[in-house]
């Protein structure tokens, strides 16, 4: 007999309170943050769906391992236990622990960028676009057409346009010093890449000797999906999928704050021994000593730990079930979203839900400002607010106005997402009443942190 319920595969040794606040406190806490969920108080917020980085509930093995944790400054025990776990699952020779994902990607591409350079990605994250173009280099976007379209089916939504790809490394010869595939692929939805995908761009980067890299942050549930979508790895263990996905790569970044299951760290794997040599010079500049990469010995042992626990079955099924039990109730509520949900987030199309809106009107930010006031749910706007600055200083929307609602690994069970359906629900309810938001105080850059806006009706919804 196997029973259909999927159940949190952990019991609950530690807990935290969450703090309830009624509707007029919420309120209160909104104007005193400048109607900026960024700048809310942690503990006014009642469930925290802002990210899912360095978010996540250890476990007792972690704790444990955490005492085990070497402070020595050069060659300690910790480090060889990191390091032995990186490579069991990526096979990669050099191990280079950072203090989380984007300080893999700054000395990665500080070692091997030059202006005028071209990095392909199926859809680079935010950080890693900037540290490209921080060396003056571009950071090209090539996903699948099937990616721009919230509402379109596909299995492997994170896809990377091969076809596009083989054209940018025709036409530039000597401009491309790596490709990297990010999976899943945060930025378009949490989607992932099929192994099929992978391969096939191994082989066109084979043909023009250019090297292939990872970055890897939820490598765990990529080989997930992997294993319930594609033919030919059903009867795999998400491990074996692991190290198929990373046999075909030269490297990888990785940030352990994601499928590390740990509160900080990171780390950069790769097999060009002349290369990792130039980024253990760089890495001692910034980060400190290549055993420890600006992490506690400890911190190197709850990576380790985390890194075996993220691959197990029960946890994988737990995960990705909860993200997508909660698609499914938007679904059957008429509350639009990506499709399908990807791996850490639910993305709500603002767009369709808020189509009396105006872009220059912000209907993401407001939409998940309805969904906190309401219920005290913290979400993050990934909308025209992000984007929707340009260099040469006009304002554009964005392509589309998504509100993700990203889950920590561990940390709500079933109750949390029932709560947070009904919440949906309700907000789906007043949408015809919301209205937008103005920006009263706009940062030079990256604004959506520490903007500030007022809405343009009292309280964010119009009289019945
Ligand atoms: C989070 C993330 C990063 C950066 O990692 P940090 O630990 O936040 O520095 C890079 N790429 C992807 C896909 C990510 O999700």
């Amino acid at each position: 007999m196997s029973f259909k319920t999927i159940i949190e595969p952990f019991r609950i040794k530690t807990v935290e309170p969450i703090r309830r606040t009624t509707r007029e406190q919420r309120a209160a806490a909104l104007v005193a943050a400048g109607y900026n969920l960024f700048l809310l108080k942690a503990e006014d917020v009642l469930i925290d769906l802002l990210t899912d980085s360095g978010t996540g509930a250890m476990s007792s093995r972690q704790w444990a391992g955490m005492m085990m944790g070497d402070e020595s400054y050069a060659g300690a025990s910790s480090f060889y236990r990191f390091e032995a776990a990186v490579r069991d699952i990526t096979g990669l020779k050099h191990v280079i622990p950072t203090h989380q994902g984007r300080a893999a990607e700054r000395i990665l591409f500080g070692s091997v960028l030059k202006p005028g350079d071209i990095v392909p990605n199926n859809t680079h994250f935010d950080t890693t676009r900037a540290n490209v173009e921080y060396r003056k280099a571009q950071a090209l976007d090539l996903p699948i057409p099937e990616s721009r379209e919230p509402q379109r089916y596909h299995p492997f939504k994170g896809n990377m346009d091969l076809e596009a790809l083989e054209r940018v490394l025709r036409d530039n010869p000597g401009r491309v010093p790596l490709v990297m595939i990010t999976v899943t692929n945060n930025s378009g939805g949490g989607q992932p890449v099929s192994m099929a995908n992978i391969r096939e761009a191994r082989a066109i980067c084979n043909r023009y000797g250019v090297p292939l890299y990872l970055d890897a942050c939820r490598f765990a549930e990529n080989a997930w999906f992997i294993k319930l979508r594609e033919p030919g790895y059903a009867d795999k263990t998400p491990l074996e999928i692991a190290r198929e996905m990373f046999g075909y790569v030269d490297g990888c970044t990785m940030s352990a704050k994601k499928d590390g299951l740990a509160n900080i760290g990171g780390f950069l794997a790769l097999n060009d021994d002349d290369l990792a040599q130039r980024c253990k010079n760089l890495l001692i500049l910034s980060e400190g000593f290549p055993t420890y990469g600006g992490l506690a010995g400890y911190d190197l042992e709850a990576i380790a730990v985390g890194l075996r626990e993220v691959l197990d079955e029960d946890y994988l099924r737990y995960r990705i079930r909860s993200v997508e039990y909660l698609g499914e109730i938007c679904m059957h509520n008429d509350i639009p979203l990506v499709l399908p949900t990807g791996g850490h987030a639910i993305y709500l199309d603002a767009r369709a839900i808020l189509h009396h809106i105006p872009w220059y009107e912000y209907p993401a930010w407001a939409l998940a400002l309805v969904l906190y006031l309401e219920g005290g749910v913290r979400s993050v706007p990934i909308d025209t607010v992000m984007f929707g600055r340009q260099p040469d200083g006009t304002e554009k929307p964005a392509a589309m106005e998504l509100v993700r609602l990203a889950f920590p690994r561990r940390v709500y069970t079933q109750s949390h997402v029932d709560y947070l359906a009904e919440v949906l629900i309700h907000v789906r309810k007043l949408a015809p009443r919301i209205r937008g938001v103005r920006m009263v105080y706009e940062p030079p850059v990256l604004r959506h942190f520490t903007a500030r806006f007022e809405p343009l009706v009292e309280g964010l919804l119009a009289p019945e």
